[in-house]
């Protein structure tokens, strides 16, 4: 069974809680999302490998440790996923970056691929799938299905808010990728949104609604 890494740091539950209201402007919920976007990527690179470069400080050489950040694949799942993308790359800019396009069927709440690209070499990088809301799973679960073809060392999926059932989907399908989330919600409303949650995010991000 994969690990679901709920992440309860205040600063982060702050910024949450001004994501979640249906007060907040898109100007500030693209800010807060980016802001939690970062201190996720803490969280989802810790066991990331290191190689030893050879510096010198102003007072010796010393071998120092470094990310090697071309082996680190960011995939968001468009288009809510790029929220989190563009926070997780203030961090580590120089990550490859890949994109999948899934839209959701309203009526079937199944996910449908329109679009997917990715770098080459994809059997020696680790791969961080982003997209804010687990609600059904269906997307996640698909995307992963797609990027698991191109055989990459790793994979570990990062959200904004989580639903049971999307997680159980999840960890049934997929029982190797760990999840990174601030929040487990409590449930999927008849139309497959995430209660109490934040709305859609697409939606309030990018002000389309
Ligand atoms: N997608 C969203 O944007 N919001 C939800 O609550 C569920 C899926």
């Amino acid at each position: 069974m994969s690990k679901v890494h709920v992440l309860e740091h205040p600063v982060i539950q702050h910024k949450l809680t001004i994501m979640r209201d249906k007060n907040t402007s898109s100007a500030v919920f693209r800010t807060a999302l980016q802001e939690i976007s970062m201190l996720l990527t803490y969280a989802v690179t810790q066991d990331l490998p290191t190689t030893l470069r050879e510096i010198e400080t102003p007072l010796q050489t010393m071998q120092a440790p470094v990310i090697d950040g071309k082996k680190l694949v960011l995939i968001s799942i468009l288009r809510a996923g790029n929220g989190i993308l563009d926070g997780m790359l203030k961090v580590l800019p120089t990550a490859r970056v890949g994109h999948v396009g899934m839209y959701r069927d309203h009526e079937t709440l199944q996910a449908v691929e329109y679009y997917f690209k990715v770098p080459k070499h994809m059997e020696d990088r680790h791969v961080i799938v982003t997209d804010p809301m687990l609600a059904t799973g269906n997307s996640a679960i698909a995307a992963i299905e797609r990027i698991k073809q191109t055989k990459p060392l790793s994979i570990k999926f990062v959200c904004l808010l989580a639903a049971p059932e999307g997680i159980k989907a999840l960890h049934e399908a997929h029982p190797d990728v760990e999840i990174y989330t601030p929040a487990v919600d409590e449930c999927l409303n008849e139309v497959g949104y995430i209660l109490p949650g934040l709305g859609d995010a697409g939606d309030r991000i990018y002000g389309t609604k």
